[in-house]
């Protein structure tokens, strides 16, 4: 049976050269599962029983990808005006995998069928060609109706040729709202201890994906159950049973996967929701009870915090910036914001620290805290409040800095000496700068320098007082706009 898809041409183009030579051409992978699940295709892969070399003399604008035949096309011209890369991968059996990795050889095949059995899920290996003919040995259609997740074959086997494959399961499930089938979840659990052998970095992307997704929490829980998160982020299992203070209901396991899951559902950028997920990571190790408070305190729990997520990030070989900037917002989550009490110049502080890059992700960050806690939202108006101060500490402040000129060239031009005259004649120049910034240039402030330093002494001192008036005048005003910005007092 024919079905329609929509295909774009530029990709279609591709499949259609190849088959014109009398080779065979289908779409295959994510963008079929895609297609047939209503979502938009995120790469387009083909597959063909072409060889490397029967391809690149098809495509001039073709590149060899990696070992195992890949040939990546630029397409011309893309529905969407966009250049993209189609993926051309010649059919392909594969060897004995002896270091759960990658297989010990790669040798073409003429046959699809030995291409679809390599793959991993039965909903990743159904093959579609230009003219809507679907092949689906597996039964991937069937699994894309019951939005399971099912390894191809003996799932032991294919998880043991292959240990990223299990983390990918839990992926691709948190990506489509899938279950895993349970001889496949079986077989996973069996295998777990493998994903040791994987490359750190192919971990990351994984997880990344899972933290990405609409339900991290649900994810990380199922890597937990699987046996698969020991390997990810073990520190994070340290929090499971380990009791908060009075102010919580949840252990530090839950708290954190809660307030994670709120990064997610406000779709906060990966630094917002990896900070959510390990800002309470240091609280298993700082746990002490206090007889005097009849609790359990959690003291330095976020510098030991931000150390132990530095460590996490490191073993999954994080980029450093995305390191730097998780780490800061975990040691600084706890930052105080009683807008009652608070000053701007603590304000200033906590922004100096995190930095105003990371400073409205800090505050997500607590939002999602208290979320996590279980704690209804702070008020908006508190909230609103704390906005307006950062953004009155981070603008900068009207100043006589900001000319184009100093005291010194006002004194080499004048020949004065250093006096309050000098102040005159900045704020007063200033305030022609503030009534029209073009004015801002070296050549107009000498000049004007020299006409306002001919004043009669009385007249200078009246306009550099006037002027300064002013310039504090307009400093308040722009407080007051932030303010109002943010519908606070
Ligand atoms: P997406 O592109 O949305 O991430 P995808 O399923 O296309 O999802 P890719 O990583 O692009 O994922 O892989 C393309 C296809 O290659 C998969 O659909 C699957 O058929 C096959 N594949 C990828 N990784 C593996 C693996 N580790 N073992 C077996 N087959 C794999
Ligand atoms: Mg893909």
């Amino acid at each position: 049976m024919k079905q329609r898809f929509s295909i774009p041409k530029a990709v279609a183009k591709v499949a259609e050269t190849l088959e014109g030579k009398g080779f065979q051409a289908y779409l295959i992978g994510g963008c079929v599962r895609d297609l047939l699940l209503g979502r938009k295709p995120k790469d387009w892969d083909i597959t063909t029983n072409a060889k490397p070399e029967e391809i690149v003399v098809l495509f001039p604008s073709s590149f060899y990808e990696n070992e195992y035949g890949t040939v990546g096309v630029v397409t011309e011209h893309a529905d969407d005006e966009t250049l993209r890369v189609v993926e051309i991968t010649p059919y392909r059996l594969e060897g004995r995998y002896s270091d759960k990795r990658r297989p010990d050889s790669v040798t073409w095949s003429t046959d699809l069928k030995d291409d679809l059995k390599r793959r991993d899920f039965t909903i990743n290996a159904i093959a579609l060609s230009v003219s809507g003919e679907l092949v689906d040995l597996f039964d991937g259609r069937v699994d894309i109706r019951k939005k399971t997740v099912r390894a191809i074959g003996d799932p032991r086997s294919r998880f043991d040729e292959d240990a990223l494959r299990m983390l990918r399961a839990v992926r691709i499930a948190m990506e489509l709202d899938f279950t895993i089938d349970t001889a496949t979840q079986d077989a996973i659990a069996v295998h777990a201890a493998h994903l040791k052998e994987m490359a750190a970095e192919r971990i990351r992307d994984e997880f990344i994906r899972i933290v990405m997704s609409e339900r991290p929490h649900i994810g990380l829980i199922l890597s937990h159950k699987l046996g698969l998160l020991r390997y990810v982020a073990p520190e994070l299992e340290d929090g499971i049973g380990v009791a908060q203070n009075k102010a919580h209901s949840f252990d530090v396991f839950e708290h954190m996967l809660r307030t994670v899951e709120h990064a997610a559902k406000k779709n906060f950028p990966l630094e917002t929701r990896l900070s959510a997920l390990f800002h309470d990571i240091g609280k298993p190790v700082t746990r002490r009870w206090s007889d005097e408070k009849k609790d359990w305190t959690f003291y330095g729990h976020d510098v030991v915090g931000s150390k132990i997520t530095a460590k996490i990030m490191a073993s999954l070989a994080f980029p450093k910036k995305m390191t730097e900037a998780v780490t800061t917002l975990v040691r600084w989550h706890m930052f105080f914001s009683d807008t009652e009490k608070i000053t701007h110049s603590a304000v200033r502080r906590i922004v100096s620290r995190v930095g105003k890059e990371h400073i409205w992700n800090l505050m997500d960050v607590r939002t999602c805290d208290r979320i996590g806690t279980g704690r209804p939202k702070e008020s908006p108006y508190r909230l609103r409040k704390y906005h307006a101060m950062i953004d009155e500490v981070m603008r900068d402040p009207l100043s006589v800095g900001m000319l184009n000129i100093n005291g010194r060239r006002i004194m080499e031009l004048t020949k004065m000496t250093p006096g309050p005259r000098i102040g005159y004649i900045l704020h007063a120049l200033f305030e022609a700068v503030l009534d029209d910034p073009g004015k801002n240039t070296p050549d107009y402030l000498e000049k004007k320098t020299l006409e306002l330093d001919a004043l009669p002494e009385k007249e200078l001192e009246k306009r550099g007082k006037s002027a300064k008036e002013s310039k504090e005048k307009e400093e308040k005003k722009a407080l007051q706009e932030i303010r109002k910005k943010h519908w606070v007092e």
